[in-house]
C-alpha cells in the first residue's frame, strides 16, 4: 500500500480544525466521492476510503491526540474498536458513512428515497450469552483453564456487519414512510383512538438497507461457533460466573459486543464431599491398624498423602488434614481435609484369620460392654430411670 497521506491534508483542513470543521469537510468530500455517486469509479472508491480513515482518527479526540503525537504509527492499533484502522476496507468506510448521519437522511443527501427520515440506524449492542460450566472437584481445587465452544453470532465477513450488499444505500423504509412508527386510527361509540406502534419493517428505525447483504440476509450478523479459553480460578463453587466481556453476540451495525456470562456448576464427586472449603472423605481402615495404629495412604483432590493413625482410634473420629482442601477463592488460605474413619469389617474370612477371632473374642479386653467406661446397658436403664 502507497504511503498514507496526512490526514489534515485528506480533509483539506487546519491542523488546528474544530471538531465541527472536520464534520463538514468530511462530509462534503465523503458525498463527493461516495460510491453510490461514482459507480465502478476505483480512484473514487480509494478517495472515500481514505477520507473515512482520516475522518474516523481527527473525529475522535483521543485518536486525534496519538496522531497528533505519533503520526500513522499511532494510529495502527487494533483491538479496542470494531476494526482496525490499519484495515479500513470499503465496507468499513460505508458503515462510517452511515452511522454519521449528520442529521440528514441518506435518501436527502443524494436526493432519493421519500424523505422526511430524520432517524439515522443507530448500532446497538449485541446479547449477552449464558452458558453452564461443569467442573469436577479436582478442577476446583487448583484451578483450570477450560476451552469451551459457544454459539454466538458473529459481524457477518461479507458486509462487515452493516447488513448491506456492496454499494447498496439506506433508504427510507417504505412501511412507515420513514417515521419508525405505524398509526393505526380507530374509531367507536366512545371517539377516536390512534394506536401508535414501532414499525416491525425498519424496527423503529425509519431507515432500511435497499440491497441487503446476501449472507446475513442484512442482519449484519451470522451465527456459527467460537472457542473460548476460560480461566476458572482456584475455590469456585455452584453459582459463582465469570463474565467476559465482549465475548457475547455481536453487535448490530458496530455496535459493541455482549458478554459471556459462565455459570460455575459443581460435579458431584464420587468420593469427596464439599463443606465449604472443606472436604470430608470416610476412610475405612482396618480393626489391626485401628488399634496398633500405623500410617496410611489417603486420596486428596491433588493425590495421595500420608495419614498417622494414633493406636486405639475409634470408628467415627474424625481426622483434620490441614490445607489439603479447597483454596479461599477470595483472599488466600486454603481448607482443610477432613477424614471420618471407618472400621472395615471383612465379609469373607479364611480359615487361619477366624481361627485368630475366635480366639480373640474371647478377650475380655474386646468387649466394649465391658470396656467402655459406661457399657450401653447402664446409659440404657439410665435414660429409663429405671
Ligand atoms: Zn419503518
Ligand atoms: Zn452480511
Amino acid at each position: 500500500m502507497a504511503k498514507k497521506r496526512d490526514f489534515y491534508e485528506v480533509l483539506g483542513v487546519d491542523r488546528n480544525a474544530t471538531t465541527d470543521e472536520i464534520k463538514k469537510a468530511y462530509r462534503k468530500l465523503a458525498v463527493k466521492y461516495h460510491p453510490d455517486k461514482n459507480p465502478g469509479d476505483k480512484e473514487a472508491e480509494e478517495k472515500f476510503k481514505e477520507i473515512a480513515e482520516a475522518y474516523a482518527i481527527l473525529s475522535d479526540p483521543e485518536k486525534r491526540r496519538r496522531y497528533d503525537q505519533f503520526g500513522h504509527a499511532g494510529t495502527q492499533t487494533s483491538g479496542n474498536y470494531g476494526f482496525d484502522f490499519s484495515d479500513f476496507d470499503l465496507a468499513d468506510a460505508l458503515r462510517q458513512f452511515m452511522e454519521e448521519g449528520f442529521g440528514f437522511g441518506f435518501g436527502d443527501i443524494f436526493g432519493s428515497g421519500s424523505g422526511g427520515a430524520r432517524r439515522r440506524r443507530v448500532s446497538r449492542k449485541g446479547s449477552d450469552l449464558q452458558i453452564k460450566l461443569k467442573l469436577t472437584l479436582e478442577e476446583i481445587a487448583t484451578g483450570v483453564t477450560k476451552k469451551i465452544k459457544v454459539k454466538k453470532k458473529s459481524a457477518c465477513s461479507e458486509c462487515n456487519g452493516t447488513g448491506a450488499a456492496k454499494y447498496s444505500r439506506t433508504i427510507s423504509c417504505p412501511v412507515c414512510h420513514g417515521s419508525g412508527e405505524i398509526r393505526q386510527v380507530s374509531r367507536s361509540l366512545f371517539g377516536q383512538f390512534v394506536n401508535v406502534t414501532t414499525c416491525h419493517r425498519c424496527n423503529g428505525e425509519g431507515q432500511v438497507i435497499e440491497n441487503p447483504c446476501h449472507s446475513c440476509h442484512g442482519t449484519g450478523l451470522i451465527d456459527g461457533t467460537k472457542t473460548i479459553e476460560v480461566n476458572v480460578p482456584a475455590g469456585v463453587s455452584t453459582g459463582n460466573y465469570i463474565t467476559l466481556r465482549g465475548e457475547g453476540n455481536a453487535g448490530v451495525r458496530g455496535g459493541q459486543a455482549g458478554d459471556l456470562i459462565v455459570y460455575i456448576e459443581e460435579l458431584p464427586h464420587e468420593i469427596f464431599q464439599r463443606h465449604g472449603d472443606d472436604v470430608v472423605l470416610v476412610l475405612p481402615i482396618s480393626f489391626p491398624t485401628a488399634a496398633l495404629g500405623g500410617t496410611v495412604e489417603v486420596p486428596t483432590l491433588t493425590g495421595r498423602a500420608k495419614l498417622k493413625i494414633a493406636p486405639g482410634t475409634q470408628s467415627g473420629k474424625i481426622l483434620r488434614m490441614r490445607a489439603k482442601g479447597i483454596p479461599h477463592v477470595r483472599g488466600t488460605g486454603i481448607g482443610d481435609q477432613l477424614v471420618q474413619i471407618q472400621i472395615y469389617v471383612p465379609t469373607h474370612l479364611n480359615s487361619e484369620e477366624r481361627a485368630i477371632l475366635e480366639k480373640l473374642s474371647n478377650s475380655e479386653n474386646l468387649d466394649p460392654t465391658k470396656n467402655s467406661q459406661k457399657s450401653i446397658f447402664e446409659k440404657f436403664r439410665e435414660a429409663l430411670n429405671l
